[in-house]
């Protein structure tokens, strides 16, 4: 099922997510219609906190580019990317690498407001999978990019935040057009 993709400025989106201590049947319905929910928007990452959700829980594709990484590790061994798509991941902990690359994002919560964003460019993450596995990866390219953003969001941190001093006047009439229309709403 399809769920309601909240936007920015709602304050979920800065909610510190709460770990998953016991997987339900809840969370496993969370992770199916969210996925939906990222399919139907042609999103490559949504976070919990963007159904409002404040839980640790995310979801990832970007099988819709198989060259969008150099290389692919999960647990260590060479794995392909296509058949690694979708992700779900739960209560995930980050290394980030020290090269830095500079890309345009998107955010689902953000309608019509892209952005370049500076990040490291190679990730190692830790998650657990709705089966209780824990589940490392290696990564870099896109999927590093949306493990970054995505982790972001489940600890209530969005990507204008990493927007640059000088990249920040480009949004900002985006942004307060966002906030007018969420107040309207509100009303
Ligand atoms: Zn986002």
């Amino acid at each position: 099922m399809v769920r309601e993709i909240v936007r920015y400025p709602i304050p979920v989106l800065r909610a510190k997510c709460r770990p998953i201590t016991e997987v339900t049947d809840e969370h496993r319905q969370l992770a199916v219609d969210m996925i939906d929910t990222m399919k139907a928007a042609n999103g490559v990452g949504l976070a919990a906190p963007q159904v409002a959700v404040d839980l640790q829980l995310a979801v990832i594709d970007v099988s819709h580019n198989p060259q969008c990484v150099t290389y692919l590790r999960i647990n260590g061994e060479d794995a392909d990317l296509v058949s690694a798509m979708p992700i779900i991941f739960i209560n995930p902990k980050l290394d980030l690498g020290k090269d830095k690359a500079t890309d345009e994002e998107g955010c689902l919560s953000f309608p019509d407001l892209r952005a370049q964003i500076r990040r490291p460019s190679t990730i190692k993450v830790t998650y657990e999978t709705l089966d209780g596995q824990t589940v490392t990866l290696e990564t870099d390219g896109l999927l590093a990019r949306a493990f970054q953003h995505e982790i972001d969001h489940l600890n209530g941190i969005l990507f204008i935040d990493r927007v640059s001093a000088a990249g920040k006047i480009g949004v900002m009439r985006r942004l307060r057009r966002l906030q007018q229309e969420w107040a309207e709403d509100d009303e």
